[in-house]
């Protein structure tokens, strides 16, 4: 999914919705946005694209200041109109409206316990336990933490809630008067601070959404901190006891720099062209093969061919054109959709690839349905060879934390050994990243501290 969220902007509703459409690539199946005009939260939500969702008329009437908005695909919870956020709730402390990009690991447990003590819930979805956690908290704030005053009724809810949920969590929370920022301990997945010339601060997944809105990023909100923006200012908090177990540790995704975040972004402070383009390279230094070209499988594998080529010698052609007018295939919950949108999105360009020794680069290979076909159409062509290189290592493991990758069931390299996947796909070479080069790329770039758990099986928390 991805969040975005705006102070002190008069045209609040339209930011959000701008910010949401470079965002769009996080979640397909809806959108939403929440607008506080200091006394009233008012939302619209729908299906679909942002387009779809949000019609001009409505931005007409989301009046107001402050605006969260999110973008959805369904990870926990299903895909269900239900479950379309922002969520809003009204309590004894006033409304609120959340979104939420992750995936909380006890929501289950959570949900039980306060549906046996008569909780209400309205959606499938994880993130409505922080709904009843905030509603519901009795808890003072840890001794640690001095609060502004305009902080000390409701702030001290969103900490319990923190203390509570496990998993991932990036929010954008929004009162009457405040905007909120929260980040999970482990710091999962992104979430960044900017500003615009005019004073107003945005709070954004990725900063391709800060280009749109013409705001310069600051900073990352930090694993852990609940960030209050209001007309008092900004403060920074940090509620959870910094001696337990994984506060301050970094398990940054990072299958965001492999695959899911746009390359144009900068997430957890690097840029995801460079690592995306690193990781290509890397691939070229482990993987060497005599060939006549390298093609991207477009779009997402665009910066590791690149990469590829350019350490290689091999050049890079454009041999699968993408057709745009559909969306990112796996995206579609339905197998029988997701298998006509391959042929739908691309197509082989004969000039290209015929009679050619061809290397086919993608970013990740997971469920090997869309690979099989794409290397059958390459075939089909004209080519002489197809090899196929993966910038990553092999998908072995579901994701917990917010990115929808299948049940182990339906992961191909959790059954097959990779001579069998190669064999599956019909590939006449398979090579993937190592785990190590894939971590040595994004670490080339000062990052530290990732979350490999789709790779390895090593999940940090569960
Ligand atoms: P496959 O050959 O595994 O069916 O598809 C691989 C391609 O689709 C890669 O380009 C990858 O970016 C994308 N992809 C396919 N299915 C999924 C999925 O369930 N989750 C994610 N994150 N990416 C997927
Ligand atoms: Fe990212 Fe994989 Fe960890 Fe999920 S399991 S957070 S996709 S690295
Ligand atoms: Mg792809």
């Amino acid at each position: 999914c991805g969040v975005f969220g705006v102070f002190d902007n008069k045209d609040a509703a339209y930011l959000t919705y701008l910010g949401l459409h470079a965002l769009q690539h996080r979640g397909q199946e809806s959108a939403g946005i929440a607008v506080s005009d200091g006394y009233d939260i008012n939302l619209k939500l729908g299906e679909g694209l942002v387009t779809q969702a949000i019609k001009d008329e409505d931005l007409q009437s989301l009046k107001g200041d402050i605006a969260i908005g999110h973008v959805r695909y369904s990870t926990a919870g299903g895909s269900n109109p239900k479950n379309i956020q922002p969520f809003y709730a009204h309590f004894y402390g006033g409304a609120f409206a959340i979104a939420h990009n992750g995936n909380l690991v006890n929501a289950k447990e959570i949900r039980n316990k306060l549906e046996k003590e008569g909780a209400i819930f309205r959606s499938t979805s994880d993130t409505e336990v922080f709904v009843h956690l905030i509603a519901k908290s009795k808890n003072p704030p840890p001794a640690h933490v001095i609060l502004h005053k305009n902080d000390e009724e409701f702030i001290p809810l969103v900490f319990d809630a923190m203390r509570k949920v496990k998993g991932a969590y990036s929010l954008v929370i929004l009162r009457e008067n405040q905007l909120i920022a929260v980040r999970d301990p482990y710091g999962f997945r992104p979430l960044a601070l900017g500003k615009n010339r005019s004073g107003s601060y945005f709070v954004a997944s990725e900063t391709c959404a800060f280009d749109i809105v013409d705001a310069e990023y600051l900073r990352d909100i930090q694993p852990g901190e609940v960030l209050v923006i209001d007309d008092a200012g900004m403060r920074s908090y940090f509620p959870l006891d910094e001696t337990e177990e994984n506060t301050k540790q970094n398990y940054k995704c990072i299958f965001e720099f492999v695959y899911f975040a746009r390359p144009d972004s900068n997430i957890f402070s690097d840029w995801v062209y460079e690592i995306r383009k690193e990781m290509g390279r890397a691939l070229a230094r482990e993987k060497k093969i005599d060939a006549d070209v390298v093609v991207p499988i477009l779009d997402s594998g665009m910066l590791a061919a690149k990469g590829y080529s350019e350490e290689s010698g091999i050049p890079l052609e454009i041999g699968l054109i993408r057709n745009h007018y559909v969306g990112r295939s796996f995206i579609q919950p339905v197998q029988e959709i997701r298998d006509l949108s391959v042929k739908l999105k691309l197509n082989p360009v004969q000039q290209v690839i015929k009679d050619k020794r061809v290397i086919l680069v993608d970013d990740s290979l997971v469920r090997g349905t869309t690979s099989k076909k794409i290397i059958n159409m390459v075939r089909k062509a004209g080519a002489k060879e197809v090899h196929l290189l993966i910038s990553s290592p092999p998908v072995i493991s579901p994701c917990y934390y917010g990115i929808d990758t299948p049940t182990k069931e339906e992961l191909i390299a959790s059954n097959k050994t990779v001579e069998e996947i190669r064999e599956y796909i019909g590939a006449d070479s398979l090579y993937y990243l190592s785990l190590e080069g894939m971590i040595t790329a994004a670490n080339k770039y000062k990052q530290k501290g990732f979350c490999t758990a789709c790779f390895t099986g090593n999940y940090p928390v569960l």
